[in-house]
């Protein structure tokens, strides 16, 4: 039994805290305060901090909560805080012994998607007949857009979103910012035809008016939506005039513009 509960952190970043059996895990815990408050309130241990990547509005409630919880912390980058297991090959965490997530690890899944940092890497949980996966993108994969080129490279990126790409179509994408409506307001500027994206505007305008949050949301619609996952839309590369462009062209073009926009 696996269930995600959201925790709103610093500006617009989410934290996750995600129920896998007994076990508690944290995914970017940028504050640790509303997580100790969770655990307290819902009687829970934590036993694992999943990090994506080593920008502190990820990772700067670390410290406090293995100080206070003991818990083990993984991620890709060496860099980020009071880390435990830096991650160096892609791997179930079942491989990996030191884990205080005994069987119901082997259900989480490292995917490196690096490009936002030279070391970023998201988290795909897959589990359970009744569940239909959950992908923890960190500043990879945004909903409407992705992350910006830091210190890696375009083509980092671009690779890394093919990746995530491929998971099922019905995986739900719990990514590192609430930054849908503005991701959306640039789909609507590239395509102000397309129907598909205005009404998807439309849709996370009346979410965030009501004050809801537009996460998770399912990779099927962000595969028809999401300008930097359409790179081979014919519709798209026509707005762009780039119809004989490669798919990698179109997006170096869309995060060049979508930095000035
Ligand atoms: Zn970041
Ligand atoms: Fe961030």
């Amino acid at each position: 039994m696996i269930q995600v509960q959201m925790l709103p952190t610093n500006q617009d970043n989410y934290c996750y805290v995600i129920h896998m059996g007994d076990a508690t895990v944290v995914v970017d815990p940028g504050d640790a305060q509303p997580v100790l408050r969770y655990l307290e309130q819902h009687g829970c241990t934590l036993s694992l901090i999943l990090n994506t990547h080593m920008h502190q509005d990820h990772c700067q409630g670390n410290e406090e909560l293995k100080r206070v919880t003991g818990c083990t912390i993984i991620g890709a980058d060496k860099r980020i805080p009071a880390v435990d297991i830096v991650l160096t090959n892609e791997e179930s965490l079942a491989q990996l012994d030191c884990l205080a997530v005994s069987q119901d690890s082997s259900a989480i899944q490292v995917i490196y998607t690096p490009g936002h940092t030279t070391a970023d890497c998201s988290y795909y949980i897959h589990a359970g007949d009744s569940f239909s996966g959950a992908l923890f993108s960190g500043d990879a994969l945004f909903s409407g857009g992705c992350g910006r080129v830091f210190e890696g490279t375009m083509a980092q990126l671009f690779d890394s979103l093919q990746r995530l790409k491929g998971l099922p179509a019905e995986t739900l994408l719990y990514c590192g910012h609430e930054y849908t409506l503005d991701n959306y307001r640039f789909a609507e500027y590239l395509e102000p035809n397309s129907v598909v994206v205005r009404n998807k505007l439309r849709d996370v305008q009346l979410q965030r008016e009501r004050d809801e949050a537009t996460i998770p949301v399912r990779l099927a619609q962000e595969l028809t939506t999401n300008p930097f996952l359409r790179t081979a839309d014919c519709a798209l590369r026509k707005a762009l005039m780039m119809e004989d462009n490669s798919e990698f062209e179109v997006f170096t073009e869309l995060r060049k513009r979508k930095n000035r926009y």
